[in-house]
């Protein structure tokens, strides 16, 4: 221990030593923004950047061109117009742009300069920024330019809030509409709502949360989604040691038609739904419409760890300029799906069944992922930054998939080996807080090899085969071996006796179908169909998509089906010989009698154990009553 405090204490010397010599610092004063609010029909916010402490003979002003979290290249310097600089005597500075989005300034001798600027901002998106009589959501990185090579320094803000509009936002508020940040990506992580929005707050340990409403679908009371968050918060916090490493934290909610998605910050999160908090229609896997809320809630809420505070080393300090590519997005994403639904067994929002329900739906997917045998798990973490090419303008539909699902999958398989390695003493969370403890800010994140290592030192044995056959490698998933041990049951149940086109169809206006892709290998490939063709009927009918789909669903085989399409304003006629279905569905169950560590895994993986101890205390109380 003496050592260690030895070593910092060389350790700061060196550092006040360069820092005295650096021969240009970056001062430590504030940046200090200002926005203002054209008419709302401009969409148009009105930017002021006061920047001291410059040095040399230029400065440079830069648009990011991605968000954190969304890993795709948006060019922010697309939203900017009427950009200007000038001295602090009002003169104008000459500028020139240098790259699309770097705005270089000659300072003439000035070491102080203010920036204006104009953005604009129309879509409602996690990403992007809109103004307009409703109100103004602000993205960070869609919003504010960085002065480069001064980005760890403080920024304050002062915002012109138009009337009868207020401001919700994790930054620091200085009172009177100013806020702080410590630095440019505390900034830019920052989102921010200013509008007539309601809030409720609860508190978990030290900390207070607001739930932050702005909903145009009719401002339906959320006392329930509330109450309902704050049970996923208290699961979350309690995996990392009951206590969150912020004092506030912000959930900024629109209940907007046409939207959706989430995306996590340090301190908030902000989160699009399409739907009323009553809506309870189908959701899919996820179980009703306020199930998928509350999932998507607890993934993002997930994600103020894992990824915001523990994350891949090349997602930051970030880079705004390009991509930053990391093999370990199933950690990031997938592995906080894993966890938010979890969570909500844990608190209680799916019962195991519906729980094992949903995961192999999840798995019946992922298995017909055709692009299982193009990337590996580790690949498609890496090309993610493809996914704002349209689909059908690529391949990927064909090569590439989801590394939400196949992290969320990997994460029981995980789980389950460490749970059996150490006879249920140890489990994924405690790789998760492991990691957290090791890699978390301030340090500098974890490599793929970090997660290896420590996965096998939880474990106490060597993981890093299991890495390499199925997050590197591509191998299939051993699921009735991992699944085995917290005594679940695999069962596949063959689909071969349906027929099989391996086509997928999109229906069209016309009432005919349009084929949006073609497996590789498929009966409809064998057959020549392609991407475009508009099916027009079937065996010499015509038949719109639903029509089409029955008279498939009752052929067998190898039965034959004469197709008529529509190619590039040809009509003809396509025989496709229908094949059998290669697919299996997915059934997970538990063994009908499972061993004593089959089902202590089972229960404490669920959180059943402790919430069947709590209940029985709960009856042994009303039974001395
Ligand atoms: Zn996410």
């Amino acid at each position: 221990m003496r050592c260690r405090r030895t070593s910092r204490i060389i350790l700061w010397i060196g550092v006040l030593l360069a820092g005295a010599l650096s021969p240009a610092q970056t001062p430590r004063t504030p940046l200090r923004y200002e926005l203002r609010f054209a008419a709302p029909n401009t969409h148009l916010l009105e930017v002021t950047v006061h920047a001291d402490g410059l040095h040399g003979s230029t400065a440079e002003f830069a648009m990011p061109a991605w968000t954190p979290g969304s890993y795709r290249i948006n060019d922010y310097a697309k939203m900017v117009q009427e950009f200007s600089a000038a001295d602090p005597q009002g003169r104008p500075l000459p500028w020139r742009k240098t790259d699309k989005q770097t705005w270089r300034i000659e300072l003439n001798g000035t070491n102080a300069a203010t920036v204006r600027y104009k953005v604009y901002g129309n879509t409602m998106a996690n990403h992007w920024t809109q103004y307009n009589q409703l109100h103004a959501f602000l993205a960070g990185p869609a919003t504010w330019m960085y002065l480069v090579g001064h980005m760890d320094r403080p920024i304050e803000l002062s915002i012109a809030v138009p009337e009868g509009w207020r401001v919700a936002t994790g930054l620091v508020p200085l009172g009177g509409n100013r806020y702080r940040a410590e630095d440019y990506d505390w900034f830019a992580d920052s989102p921010i709502e200013i509008s007539d929005w309601e809030r409720q707050s609860f508190t978990v340990g030290e900390t207070t949360y607001h739930v932050v409403v702005h909903d145009v679908l009719g401002q339906k009371d959320f006392t329930r989604f509330t109450a309902d968050t704050r049970k996923i918060v208290e699961t979350v916090v309690g995996m990392f040691g009951g206590r969150a490493p912020f004092r506030e934290y912000w959930f900024l909610f629109h209940i907007w038609p046409d939207v959706g998605g989430g995306l996590e910050h340090l301190n908030s999160t902000q989160i699009n739904f399409p739907s009323t908090w009553d809506a309870d229609g189908y959701a899919g896997r996820y179980g009703s419409e306020y199930q998928l809320k509350l999932f998507v809630t607890a993934h993002e809420f997930y994600h103020a760890w894992n990824v915001k505070r523990l994350r891949p080393v090349p997602l930051g300090p970030f880079d705004y300029t390009r991509e930053a590519h990391t093999p370990s997005l199933w950690i990031s994403e997938g592995l906080s799906s894993y966890y938010a639904q979890l969570a909500m067994v844990r608190a209680g929002f799916y019962t195991p069944e519906q729980y094992l329900e949903s995961i192999a739906e999840l798995i019946t997917e992922f298995e017909q992922m055709p692009g299982r045998r193009f990337r590996s798990i580790a690949e498609t973490s890496w090309d993610a930054w493809f996914q704002n090419t349209p689909p059908g303008d690529t391949n990927l539909s064909n090569t590439n998939y989801s590394y939400y699902d196949a992290g969320q999958i990997l994460g029981h398989l995980l789980d389950f080996a460490i749970r059996q390695a150490t006879a249920n003493r140890r489990s994924l969370d405690d790789w998760m807080r492991l990691l957290y403890e090791r890699h978390a800010l301030p340090r500098p994140g974890f490599t793929p090899e970090d997660a290896v290592r420590a996965a096998s030192e939880i474990a106490g044995k060597d993981l890093s085969e299991f890495f390499r056959r199925y997050v590197e490698g591509r191998e299939p998933l051993p699921y009735e071996e991992y699944f085995g041990y917290a005594g679940i049951e695999v069962e596949r149940v063959p689909q071969s006796a349906q027929p099989w086109l391996g086509a997928t169809l999109q229906r069209t206006d016309e009432d005919s179908t349009l084929v949006v892709n073609i497996e590789p290998g498929s009966p409809a490939e064998l057959a020549g169909l392609d991407r475009g063709d508009m099916i027009l009927g079937a065996d010499g009918r015509k038949f719109d998509m639903d029509q089409l789909l029955q008279t498939l669903a009752e052929k067998a085989p190898g039965a034959t089906v004469k197709l008529m399409i529509q190619r590039w304003g040809q009509q003809g006629t396509l025989t496709v010989r229908l094949g059998s279905n290669p697919y299996a569905n997915f059934v997970l169950r538990r063994v009908e009698n499972p061993t004593p560590l089959q089902q202590a895994i089972y229960e404490s993986w669920l959180g059943l154990a402790g919430r069947a101890a709590a209940q029985n205390s709960l009856a042994a109380d009303k039974r001395t009553r």
